[in-house]
């Protein structure tokens, strides 16, 4: 049988669980996940080999992960959104993940405009139903209906993986012929460096409240990678002084959670022991700094890392 690949990004509304559903279908923790809105700041690629099998079509899907929908009001906020608009160039589907439990709002139309002014297949995608009732369902399905024609509408739970069947064989037969675009062992484009960032961060997010999740950002500054050791020192970013005493706690008490949590979750992902380094530092308003945003990006990094010669870490799409 053919083999069918493409690129599909998810797009929704921050919280509708566009993470979870990433991380559902690859079967692997690529993307950070937290009850709070806006933890997903860059675009995130995972990769699902469906090996072909009798009578079952294989291919290679593309998901790519998005920073929720919402109206900017800083430099970060403008510079996800470019990542939205980034991962929806060249997308053969659009999966616009919508929360059940979420009344459709003026919100949700905004979202569903943008999905149509790409001109790319839309697949709703109802999520959470593992917390409606299911004679609740088709009414909301029937709202939808009227809004557009949607290529499919698929009711799934990402938590509990529930409609995710459905929806990977529905995908690849929306999406055309196609080559392989990655080795069968690739499951995402970021590099480990980054992704031990996000862990840190996402403990971090876990464990604030109000404006410190959103105010803290991580780099990390060294990672080296040994057979049995490697040794990680991140720099935790926050605005204020009083963040700052809260991310470092009584006695350095909430540093040492992050840090211990963290690690044991990268040595998971990396498979040797770490040696993992934080710092707390304060630089007043990084939000609104263009240039400090644009530095997070780790396609940036890296190109800063390799120097000019091999600047351009981009995945090959052949
Ligand atoms: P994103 O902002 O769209 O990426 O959303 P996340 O994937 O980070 O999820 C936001 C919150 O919704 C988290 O607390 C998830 O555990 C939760 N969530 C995601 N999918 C489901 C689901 O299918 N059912 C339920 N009950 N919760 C979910
Ligand atoms: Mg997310």
């Amino acid at each position: 049988m053919a083999f069918h690949s493409g690129f599909v990004s998810i797009l929704g509304r921050p919280n509708a669980g566009k993470s979870t559903l990433l991380n559902a279908l690859v079967g692997e923790k690529l993307a950070i996940i937290s009850p709070k809105p806006q933890t997903t700041r860059n675009r995130i690629l995972g990769i699902i080999h469906v090996p072909s099998g009798r009578a079952k079509r294989g291919g290679q899907v593309v998901l790519i992960d998005t920073p929720g929908v919402h109206k900017p009001d800083s430099s970060l906020g403008r510079k996800m959104m470019v990542e939205v608009s980034e991962a929806l160039e060249g997308s053969n589907v659009i999966l616009l993940i919508a929360d059940v439990m979420q009344k459709s709002a003026p919100a949700d139309q905004f979202v569903l405009d943008m999905a149509k002014r790409s001109g790319t297949p839309i697949f709703l995608i109802l999520n959470k139903i593992d917390r409606i009732e299911k004679g609740k369902l088709l009414p909301i399905i029937e709202q939808w209906r009227k809004l557009h024609e949607f290529k499919e509408i698929i009711p799934i739970s990402a938590l509990k993986k529930n409609g995710l069947d459905v929806l990977l064989e529905r995908l690849l037969e929306a999406l055309p012929q196609g080559p392989k675009y990655f080795p069968e062992d690739q499951l995402t484009d970021q590099p480990t460096r980054f992704m031990a960032a996000e862990i840190i961060r996402e403990q971090l997010l876990l464990g604030t409240k109000e404006e410190v999740p959103y105010s803290t950002t991580v780099i990390v500054d060294q990672f080296e990678e040994g057979l049995r050791l490697t040794r990680i020192a991140a720099t935790i970013y926050c605005e204020r002084e009083g963040q700052k005493r809260i991310l470092i706690g009584k006695g350095g008490q909430m540093l040492k959670k992050v840090g211990t949590t963290a690690r044991i979750q990268i040595e998971k992902m990396i498979g040797t022991k770490v040696f993992l380094e934080l710092f707390v530092k304060v630089t007043p308003g990084w939000r609104n700094s263009r240039q400090f945003v644009e530095g997070l990006d780790w396609r940036r990094q890296l190109e800063e890392l390799a120097g000019d010669r091999h600047g351009n870490f981009k995945p090959a799409r052949s």
